[in-house]
């Protein structure tokens, strides 16, 4: 059995090009970009509540990096830096090799390096990612930013990982060809680190889709004291799901499903051209879904009519 050192000098130890100093000591040592503000964020994985154990170890350590990228996404920062926090029931050889080969894979796509963490033994398989950016000040795509009158974007398309988890659940049925498009999306989420680089200086506020739709453009709103109308037949949805945007289910899938990972954006309307381009240049579907308007909550419009949903996204303490 590989003591903790054997581990981390196997698995978790890769070059750091950029850090003065990486895994070893009792710190890392940086050197930040002289004028560049740092965003941090950190994320924790559970066995059991954000993965399945039985999920294949490199897609576990895929969304391990992927949903703290997708953070430093929102935030329109370039990702430099991860600390990896791991509490292991045991030491698995085939499993920590998977692991490392899909959490360092995507690091290694971004040029994060990872400068240090933590190894223990635990009873639940449980992770801990810490990310580290840059931003230049005062670019940073903060919550709290978006205005009256800004139009509402949204990445890619909704909905897609919530229907895999719906479909494996027995709640929604996908057709074969639908569910090898939508189980993807739930298992190697895509972090939109390009376009949160490309909207600096043209979006006001972003945030990205981890917990639903509706709850997340919620922390927009409730953060800069607006409301927004929504267009429910502006959203963009997949092939696999655009014949069944009535299906209540899919319906729930498309505004309160968790896990997207796109990213939920407002422009000045003078902007409309330049996201345009953006979208051209990242080849990333880019969709006008609604508009910011004085504080009067979340309305979301079918034909015209106020949608009543039921939830809004996922909630660690409710449900
Ligand atoms: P300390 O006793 O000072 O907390 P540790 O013995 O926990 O240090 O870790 C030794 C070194 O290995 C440190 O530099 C730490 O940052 C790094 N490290 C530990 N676990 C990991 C991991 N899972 N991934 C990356 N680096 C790690
Ligand atoms: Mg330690």
């Amino acid at each position: 059995m590989p003591g903790e050192f054997d581990l981390i000098a196997k698995y978790f130890t890769r070059a750091t090009p950029t850090a003065v100093l990486g895994v070893g000591d009792d710190c890392a040592l940086l050197e930040p970009t002289p004028g560049m503000q740092l965003a941090i964020s950190t994320d924790m994985l559970i066995a059991g509540r954000h993965f399945s154990p039985s999920d294949g170890p490199g897609t576990i350590g895929h969304k391990a990096m992927a949903v703290n990228l997708s953070d430093l996404a929102a935030m329109g920062a370039t990702p430099r830096y991860a600390l990896l926090s791991i509490a292991l029931p045991e030491a698995d050889d085939k499993f920590l090799q998977g692991f490392a080969g899909g959490f360092f894979g995507l690091a290694q796509k971004h040029h994060v390096e990872i400068i240090g963490g933590d190894t223990t033994r635990g009873g639940l398989l449980t992770l801990n990612v810490t990310v580290i950016g840059e931003v230049p000040p005062g670019q940073a795509l903060r919550r709290d930013a978006a205005q009256v009158g800004d139009d509402i974007w949204i990445s890619g398309t909704l909905g897609d990982a919530a229907a895999a988890l719906a479909h494996h659940q027995g709640k929604l049925r996908l057709e074969t060809g639908q569910a090898v498009q939508c189980f993807p999306r739930l298992f190697v989420p895509t972090p939109r680190v390009e376009l949160g680089l490309a909207l600096r200086g043209i979006a006001h506020a972003a945030i990205d889709v981890s917990d639903g739709f509706a709850a997340d453009l919620g922390h927009i709103l409730e953060r800069s004291n607006v409301g927004a109308e929504i267009w429910f037949s502006h959203l963009p949805l997949s092939d696999a799901l655009a014949p069944k945007r009535d299906e209540p289910v899919v319906q729930d899938c498309i505004l309160a499903g968790g896990d997207d990972y796109e990213l939920i954006f407002t422009t000045p309307a003078e902007q409309r051209e330049s996201v345009t381009a953006i979208s051209q240049q990242l080849n990333l579907r880019l969709t006008r879904v609604g508009r910011v308007v004085e504080h009067t909550g979340l309305s979301i419009l079918h034909h015209g009519i106020p949608m009543q949903i039921s939830r809004t996204g996922f909630d660690h303490f409710s449900a």
